[in-house]
């Protein structure tokens, strides 16, 4: 089994543990060796031997090439039943080369290991689940983030260096910049987050939210209407049709909890929710709910969380 792995300062990212593990489950499953594949440097095993892959192939070049990625790839995972790369905007890209490379079967955007040979993945926006099972010997995985656990526990990879002919880079990262400037962390990979709905009436009522998530280290996040609205940037929208999270602390504030914004977020492992209506559906879902104005709780949380320092 071959993990496709994407590097940020030399470890790798969340969606990336989430492919290594669900690569070294299916190794475990098998009787078959689970090998990671990274480009670039590369500090240790990358974190890469705790969700339990035995081997990391290391080749010394970073490359943003989503062609040079695959034939990295392909390379590595000849002979390999099933490779598999995180669902990311370089996965995206490479998967599907390294599939033709490979004369694979691509299933893309799976949600689970496959079962009897088929795996799942949501379809129409979610409002379907296909089992899609490949007819190759080889398949190629894309793995949407947020959907498989990252396992724990194993032992340090061995680093091996890896050699392949990659061919000459097609395109180039001329410039980057960032969409958020204020530091947070990247919303598929937070492990805190404080989302906002529409019960926050309007774009500059924000601060409040704003001021939580700064105090708590946490990334902020939308329901979908805000992001329609425009009272909130598209990458802050969660869900169904947004990005799916799984945080250890979801707070959210006058969101009613509609089943597509719960689909995105029903995996975080605390859900804390504050809204006026008793009623609302996501108190369901919650661990924790508050009955009350958001407009009053949002400033007490804040000045309770500062007060303990957290
Ligand atoms: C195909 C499809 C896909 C969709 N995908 C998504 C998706 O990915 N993500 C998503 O979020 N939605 C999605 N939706 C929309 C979803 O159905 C809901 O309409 C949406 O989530 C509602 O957003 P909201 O909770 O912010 O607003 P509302 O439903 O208007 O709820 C606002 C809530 O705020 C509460 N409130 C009001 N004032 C206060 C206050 N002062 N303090 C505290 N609480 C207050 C209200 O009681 C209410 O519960 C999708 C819909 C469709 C049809």
């Amino acid at each position: 089994m071959i993990a496709s792995i994407t590097l940020k300062d030399g470890l790798a990212t969340k969606s990336s543990l989430e492919a290594a593990s669900f690569a070294a489950a299916m190794a475990d499953a098998t009787g078959a060796e689970a090998v990671a594949v990274v480009h670039g440097a590369l500090q240790g095993d990358g974190g890469l031997g705790a969700t339990g892959i035995k081997k990391v192939l290391h080749y010394p070049a970073e490359l943003h090439d989503a062609g040079q990625i695959a034939r990295l790839v392909a390379a590595a995972a000849q002979g390999a039943s099933a490779v598999v790369f995180p669902h990311d905007a370089i996965g995206k890209a490479a998967a599907p080369a390294a599939a033709v490379h490979l004369e694979a079967g691509l299933i893309s955007g799976v949600t689970a290991l496959p079962q009897d040979g088929a795996a799942p993945r949501n379809v129409f926006s979610g409002k379907a689940t296909a089992e899609i099972e490949a007819t190759t010997n080889q398949v190629v995985y894309t793995l949407t983030p947020n959907t498989f656990s990252v396992a724990s526990g194993g032992a340090e990879a061995a680093v091996e260096a890896f050699d392949a002919a990659v061919g000459e880079a097609r395109v180039k990262v001329k410039s980057f910049h960032p969409s958020s400037t204020d530091g947070q962390v990247p919303l598929p990979e937070a492990e805190r987050v404080v989302s906002a709905g529409r019960g926050l009436k309007g774009p500059e009522n924000w601060g409040i939210v704003e001021e939580l998530a700064q105090a708590l280290g946490a990334t902020t996040a939308c329901s979908r209407p805000v992001s329609d609205i425009g009272w909130r940037p598209h990458h802050e929208h969660v869900g169904q049709t947004g990005i799916t999270i799984r945080p250890n602390l979801y707070i959210a504030a006058g969101i009613s909890g509609a089943i597509q914004h719960l689909a995105g977020v029903n995996q975080s492992k605390v859900i804390v929710v504050i809204n006026t209506d008793p009623e609302a559906p996501f108190f369901k879902a919650a661990d924790y709910g508050i009955v009350g104005d958001a407009f009053e709780v949002l400033p007490k949380l804040t000045a309770a969380v500062k007060a303990l320092g957290a």
